[in-house]
């Protein structure tokens, strides 16, 4: 496994590489999660990019930048077993040299749920994303349904900007308790720990409730609530139901898919959680497929 400290180094590869490549985008602290991001890529390419990189524009100054979880040397160690070729950790310096000054802003979509508490954040990750991608040229990148507003924002940028990637939506790995694995879990305390599934039980509520024909999303997001309520040390940030492809909030019925998603303050850490309805879809790949970069 070769690992690339400077952008040029991973450049000159891919000038010479002729194979399919697929792009990982990671913060690192890896775990499951983002091991099942890579198997997909391993089998869907030639050789499989992982980035490596705390990207300080998607982190408001209020936010967990310098104390965010990093396991360098564990990583590597990870994704060497895991048979990754190549791995760019690079600099904030050489990714935001001096006078730095373009941004891209998925204008819409950004703005609801994640966007509303960190309006800055993802103008941060489609920056950062865009420049992967113009770095790595990918035919496929990685990403998760656990991060599902991400996803939505990312096929809007590649669809309006004409970015040649095929975009990938990966499944959310949940421990078996059906807390989803972050790299932020490892700030819970024990006694935290314990409350944090609350959040898969809360969607799961919803999905049965779905299933029994209840669709109002006014109706799931009440009973969400009322789910979360019953463990005082949970703070709501929000909770939501929208249309799957909108991200608009949905207040009657619709036979169009919808994305149940909340946000849930545990102690230190923010943690985030979704489900698609019909829970059959699983991901928004399919959901979006009409959207993919020309
Ligand atoms: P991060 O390092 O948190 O920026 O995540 C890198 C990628 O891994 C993103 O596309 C995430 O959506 C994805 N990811 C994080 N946690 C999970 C999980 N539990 N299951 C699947 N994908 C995940």
């Amino acid at each position: 496994m070769q690992v690339d400290y400077s952008l040029a180094a991973l450049r000159a590869w891919r000038l010479e590489f002729a194979g399919r490549v697929g792009l990982v985008p990671t913060m690192g602290a890896l775990h499951a999660g983002h091991l099942r991001l890579v198997e997909q890529a391993q089998a869907e390419n030639d050789a499989v990019v992982v980035s490596i990189f705390v990207n300080p524009t998607q982190f408001a100054a209020t936010e967990d930048l310098s104390s965010y979880p990093r396991t360098l040397e564990a990583d590597l160690a990870l994704l060497a077993r895991a048979g990754v070729n190549r791995v760019l950790v690079p600099t904030p310096e050489q990714v935001y040299p001096p006078r730095f000054q373009t941004y891209v802003n998925v204008e819409q979509v950004s703005k609801g749920l994640e966007g509303a508490s960190r309006p800055t954040h993802f103008r941060g990750v489609t920056t950062v994303v865009l420049k992967l991608f113009n770095l790595v040229q990918p035919h496929r990148a990685y990403f998760g349904q656990k991060d599902a507003q991400q996803v939505v924002v990312i096929r809007q940028m590649v669809r309006d900007l004409n970015v040649p990637v095929d975009i990938r939506v990966v499944p959310t790995v949940r421990e078996p308790d059906g807390l989803a694995l972050s790299s932020r879990n490892v700030y819970l305390t024990p006694s935290e720990r314990e409350l944090a599934p609350m959040l898969y039980r809360a969607l799961q509520a919803a999905a049965d409730a779905y299933a029994h024909t209840a669709r109002d999303p006014q109706h799931l997001r009440a009973l969400m609530h009322a789910r979360l309520s019953e463990v005082g040390a949970l703070h709501v940030d929000y909770i939501s139901v929208a249309d799957a492809q909108t991200l608009e909030e949905l207040y009657s019925p619709q036979a169009a898919p919808m994305l149940v998603s909340l946000a849930v303050q545990i102690g230190k850490p923010r943690l985030l959680d979704n489900c698609l309805l019909p829970l059959e879809l699983n991901t928004l790949e399919g959901l979006t497929a009409n959207l993919g970069g020309s």
